[in-house]
């Protein structure tokens, strides 16, 4: 079987001097790739190490995450972008980007640096890797003012009339362990097409609930949530887990082993 983790954040802390151990683990689980998604300069050039030193399983998404705008210095957003073009051979993605309305106080820094963030996979033709939290529908609606053919909504989770508009532009949707036991992703699994769904860790992020128990979240996990996708689509584990690799070569241009 082969599983991916299409959203993952192997450059946070809490992984220092883990990952090789996390590869290790989720090799045996069948995951064949996971996509690093950067935050800032530093976790894009931590990426790109990692990247290079596990190639053919660690794939680089770059970019700034809109937690991160009101922190980064200066110049970080501009030398962010000159490093993700001197690296465009290697970049599959630029993410995790996005808007997040927890934080409206940064709202004008959110949207300028989303902004330039756009604009650059469109200069790369790149995918890109969204987070919409509170936003989704704001970012549905603003997404087809940009030349950027490939959209990822990770952690998809509401409102269910912005999925519908989603699905309609040809756009992805990512999931995680939350699958397993929150009835409002379920939903959102149900009511998505199998054709647009990949499947995510967001580790560093912590599960609390069972079977994760606040565990360091691993990208082996990717099975429970593949297995729960499975049940919610009435398909065979085997079955949907190829979709999902299929949907995972087309989104990103990669090609994962037989
Ligand atoms: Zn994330």
């Amino acid at each position: 079987m082969r599983l991916i983790d299409a959203h993952v954040h192997l450059s946070e802390q809490e992984y220092e001097g883990h990952i090789d151990e996390l590869i290790e683990d989720a090799k045996n689980a069948g995951v064949v790739a996971l996509v690093t998604n950067a935050t800032n300069l530093k976790t894009c050039q931590n990426d790109i190490a990692l990247a290079e030193k596990y190639p053919n399983i660690v794939y680089p998404a770059l970019g700034i995450h809109p937690w991160n705008v009101n922190t980064i210095g200066e110049n970080e957003v501009q030398e962010t972008i000159d490093f993700i073009l001197a690296h465009k051979d290697s970049v599959k993605a630029i993410g995790e980007i996005g808007l997040d309305n927890k934080y409206e106080t940064i709202w004008d820094k959110q949207t300028d640096v989303f902004d330039k963030m756009l604009h650059l996979a469109e200069q790369l033709d790149l995918p890109v890797i969204i987070h919409s939290r509170g936003t989704t529908d704001k970012i549905v609606d603003m997404l087809p003012s940009y030349r950027v053919k490939k959209v990822l909504l990770h952690w998809f989770s509401y409102p269910l009339t912005a999925l519908v508009k989603a699905i309609d532009n040809g756009y992805y949707i990512t999931e995680g362990p939350p699958v397993t036991y929150s009835a409002g992703i379920r939903e959102v699994v149900d009511k998505a097409p199998i054709t647009n769904i990949m499947t995510e860790t967001d580790g560093p992020v912590i599960y609390y609930k069972k079977p994760y128990n606040g565990q360091l979240t691993k990208p082996s996990y990717i099975r429970n949530v593949v297995e729960a996708i499975a049940e919610l689509k009435k398909m065979q584990v085997e079955e949907a887990a190829d979709q999902i690799a299929k949907n995972f070569e087309d989104f990103f241009g990669i090609k994962l082993p037989k």
